[in-house]
């Protein structure tokens, strides 16, 4: 007779997101729950998220042609008080991508106690292939779709891959046009002109090192000591690039879409900025040496910073990548098997719902922000958040020690830990 996991759902439950991306998610979710202590029922409750929204977005093309795009937005859990998640345009964005993103946005807020649940969405596009104007239809027709969904007290979306403060700009201006007066709190990561936060653009990157910084402390390393491949130049990337730089680190290989650049003695980071400015990616950027993504991942360094893209650490390349520690500045950059390897070698990983969680956090005070219509400067956030982030990294870090798991289990057992005690409080409605 067929048998099922306490936890498990009768398999026609979820099929819908079912995607590697999904999986891997429960898989990390249901490890994380042999050491969380949580009820059967709360615990299958919190496997699947509470509410899933697939629209289509109609849009007419600078050339006249009109296309549908498919779009998703999954709100995992609202427990804890509104849902709260990045908005993503790339082409390979799905139903299960967003659930998964979803639930671990659901983790990291209650890790970092911040009184949110998780959301993600999402339009499947080619964002670099759009011109302005297509992105700004897509956004508002997209934003409109989703107007039962959304809201300061319901779901507060924020920008992910591809999207960025104009993105939100457009989705402010439309959501408030259709309430009839300006709701600066329905978004966050919004120009500073509309009731953005100071410091929300670099905050997941310099979170990101904040997070490096307290991990070097732990393991008594000098970070300015230290080599560093960043992947992915963008918001996260780019920024954590730049942060590392300014501490005195060697930023030795980055890379794009385009692929990446090393230079043993270290990267000129202003140089590369310029180039992309001028040019668009870093491709041919002549005072380094050219190598793929792929490669990039295997470079001799210290540490490896992922900001990218899902599933780049995987059972393939685990057993060759030279870093001593792996921080996940991207969401689910490491597969369950990619996971193990790691281990098995001795590499640390600093785990994305830890590390990459300074976006978040600067996202909760711009809203907390734009409720009181209050503002705050830049060293008073600066300094929240690495408050926010050190107590978090802190309480990971205690609880590897003590359980003996990984700070990636340990990250959700302490995130899954608190939902579940307010579920337990709440209950299961009705
Ligand atoms: P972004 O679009 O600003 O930058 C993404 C970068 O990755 C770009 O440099 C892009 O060229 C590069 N890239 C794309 N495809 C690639 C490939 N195949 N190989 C190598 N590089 C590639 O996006 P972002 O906001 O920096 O987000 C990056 C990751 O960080 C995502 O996983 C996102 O979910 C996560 N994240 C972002 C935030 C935030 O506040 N922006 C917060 C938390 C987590």
């Amino acid at each position: 007779m067929e048998t099922r996991s306490e936890v498990q759902q009768p398999a026609e439950v979820g099929l819908e997101w079912d995607t590697p991306l999904y999986r891997t998610a429960v898989a990390q979710y249901e490890e994380a729950l042999r050491h969380a202590d949580v009820s059967v029922a709360v615990a299958r409750r919190l496997a699947v998220p509470e509410r899933a929204v697939m629209v289509s977005v109609p849009v007419c093309l600078d050339d006249g042609e009109w296309t549908i795009f498919p779009a998703y937005r999954v709100q995992h859990s609202s427990v804890l008080g509104p849902t709260k998640g990045g908005i993503r345009y790339d082409r390979h964005v799905t139903l299960g991508e967003c659930a998964a993103l979803a639930m671990w946005m659901t983790w990291k807020c209650a890790l970092l106690r911040l009184p949110y649940g998780g959301a993600k969405g999402g339009v499947r596009c080619t964002p670099r292939e759009l011109s302005q104007a297509e992105l700004q239809k897509i956004t508002r027709r997209f934003t409109s779709e989703l107007m039962p969904f959304i809201g300061p007290q319901e779901d507060i979306p924020a920008p992910d891959m591809a999207t960025n403060e104009q993105t939100m700009a457009w989705m402010m201006d439309t959501y408030s046009m259709q309430k009839g007066y300006a709701v600066p709190e329905i978004v966050t990561g919004k120009p500073i002109s509309v009731g953005g936060s100071v410091f929300r653009a670099e905050a997941t990157g310099a979170g990101v090192v904040m997070v490096i910084e307290r991990a070097c402390g732990r393991l008594g390393w000098s970070l300015p000591s230290l080599r560093f491949v960043v992947q992915g130049f963008g918001n996260v990337g780019g920024i954590a690039a730049r942060e590392l730089a300014d501490r005195g680190a060697s930023v030795v290989g980055v890379s794009d879409y385009s692929g990446g650049v090393h230079d043993p003695a270290g990267l000129d980071l202003a140089a590369l900025r310029s180039w992309i400015t001028e040019q668009g990616s870093l491709a041919g950027y002549p005072d380094a040496t050219n190598v793929t993504n792929p490669e990039l991942l295997e470079l001799d360094c210290d540490v490896l910073v992922l900001a990218a893209l899902e599933e780049q650490l995987t059972a393939e390349n685990a057993p060759r990548i030279r870093a001593r520690l792996v921080a996940e500045g991207a969401n689910g950059p490491t597969t369950v098997a990619g996971d193990e390897i790691c281990a098995e070698r001795g590499i640390t990983i600093l785990p994305d719902v830890l590390t990459n969680a300074g976006g978040v956090t600067v996202s909760y005070f711009e809203w907390v922000q734009d409720l009181g219509r209050l503002f705050w400067g830049r060293d008073e956030i600066r300094s929240r958040l690495a408050e926010k982030l050190g107590d978090a990294f802190d309480r990971v870090w205690e609880l590897s020690d003590q359980t003996d798991v990984s700070l990636r289990s340990a990250a959700l057992v302490a995130g899954i830990r608190e939902v579940a005690a307010a579920l337990d409080a709440r209950g299961i409605y009705p």
